[in-house]
């Protein structure tokens, strides 16, 4: 049975045909320190997960569906619910196996409850999933519309203790064709009355972040300073902007689209601008002599390989998932001196801006506006000068000042709602949803 991790999604879901199972999950008894599962032929995961100490943190409950018309596994990763019910992005992507199938959406689930914590939102973290099928063409839009509803469906079953949005490989058409079957979604088109595209936010979150670093450093503001950008996409543009309009002496960046680097020479004619097109796996933008590097195109860029020729003496910039080992790169980089800044301290806004977008829409809105000033308790301001001081006062790396802080922020219950998704969650399991 303990096969059953290193089985392809394909294969699993064969298995899972056999044994006549559609919908199953695994819910955590904290009491008794046990992950339970629906059924008993998959306790064996169960097991597995629970001895999993790197991935699994008491997640409350993991959900899961095949669905009917083409047959692909569907995630929804609930981590902690007591600041509100788990929000995250869903996910649509190929996995091997089962095993990293789960190892991603438990620590991606986790991930959430910390940038949402630190955010001040009153959400708790999760994740959903959507496994690609290779059998499938997902570009074709009748595929696409008929998983994303099967998930909404999904999403209504499991009564609000996940709520969705939108993650890498799944757009704003997706998700309406998610709020078709629930209203458990954000991150929908502003036709429907959805908030839109958060990523000139997510730049100006940087930059505060940014400028928090330099505060706590001493190093004075973002005047006269070299800063290098990876990435000049929808987040690296608005950034670069930013950056001009606080007076940086330069900014050297890179891409791999020809495309992106042609308009953003256009757009910043005439400042102190030198970007460059790359290949694909030149990553030598990292090297590059700087106060601040912001990494602003993929994950897992700070690595054994490529740490130690980094010359900045701050890493803070937008991409997710900056280090490709979360405790060892954050120590390497602590070791050599460099203060990183965590990307899920500073790259909140995309979640700050669809996560409450149920209250309604207001321009310039100041319940999002309070994450970009200096002066509230929870800003990325506060938040980033705060993290960096506790690891200073305690010899602590900032990314494990910043998972002490929203460890324990992630703990606080709803002033409404208490701790509400876990009673949802315990319905969930009193009414065998999964025989719905
Ligand atoms: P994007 O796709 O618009 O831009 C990314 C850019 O990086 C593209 O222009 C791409 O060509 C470039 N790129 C890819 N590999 C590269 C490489 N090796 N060297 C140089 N450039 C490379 O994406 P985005 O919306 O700007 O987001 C950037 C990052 O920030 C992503 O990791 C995203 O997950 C994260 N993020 C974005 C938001 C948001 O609001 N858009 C919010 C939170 C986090």
């Amino acid at each position: 049975m303990s096969n059953l991790l290193h089985l392809s999604p394909g294969d699993f879901i064969d298995f899972l045909k056999k044994e006549e199972i559609q919908r199953f999950h695994f819910v955590y008894d904290e009491s008794a320190r046990k992950l339970i599962s629906s059924h008993s032929a998959l306790q064996p995961i169960a097991e597995q997960i629970l001895a999993n100490k790197r991935d699994f943190d008491a997640h409350e409950g993991l959900f899961f569906q095949v669905t009917h018309e083409y047959p692909t596994l569907q995630g929804a990763f609930v981590h902690r619910t007591n600041r509100g019910q788990a929000a995250g992005g869903t996910r649509f992507w190929p996995y091997a196996t089962v095993g990293s199938f789960l190892e991603d959406g438990l620590r991606l689930a986790r991930g959430m409850t910390y940038k949402n914590a630190l955010a001040g939102l009153w959400w708790g973290g999760g994740k959903g999933i959507i496994v690609r099928n290779p059998q499938h063409d997902h570009f074709d839009p009748a595929v696409r519309q008929s998983l994303f509803r099967e998930y909404g469906e999904f999403m209504s079953a499991l009564r609000g203790c996940y709520v969705t949005a939108e993650d890498v490989g799944t757009n704003t058409d997706d998700i309406d064709q998610i709020f078709k079957k629930t209203r458990f979604t954000t991150c929908i088109s502003p036709a429907l009355g959805g908030s839109g595209n958060p990523s000139v936010p997510t730049a100006l979150g940087v930059v505060r972040g940014m400028e928090a670093a330099l505060h706590f450093l001493g190093e004075g503001t973002l005047a006269g300073k070299t800063i290098a950008v990876q990435g000049v996409g929808n987040v690296g543009q608005p950034l670069i902007q930013y950056l001009f309009e606080s007076g940086v002496g330069k900014v050297i960046a890179t891409d791999i689209s020809e495309r992106n680097v042609e308009s953003c020479k256009k757009r910043f004619a005439g400042k102190p601008l030198e970007a460059r097109t790359v290949a694909k796996d030149d990553h030598s933008i990292l090297n590059t002599a700087c106060d601040i590097l912001a990494p602003c195109a993929t994950g897992a860029i700070l690595n054994p390989t490529t740490i130690p020729g980094i010359r900045a003496k701050v890493i803070c910039g937008a991409a997710n998932n900056q280090l490709e080992d979360g405790e060892r790169d954050d120590r390497a980089l602590f070791d050599h001196g460099i203060i990183y800044v965590p990307d899920f301290l500073v790259n909140r806004m995309g979640i700050v801006n669809c996560a409450n977008e149920q209250y309604g829409y207001i321009a310039n809105d100041p319940l999002k506006n309070q994450h970009l000033n200096k002066d509230w308790d929870k800003s990325i301001y506060q938040m980033t000068v705060h993290v960096l001081s506790l690891a200073k006062e305690k010899g602590l790396t900032p990314g494990a000042s910043a998972q002490k802080v929203a460890a324990e922020l992630s703990r606080e219950n709803h002033p409404i709602l208490g701790h509400r998704g876990q009673q949802i969650i315990d319905s969930l399991v009193a009414d065998h949803w999964y025989e719905q």
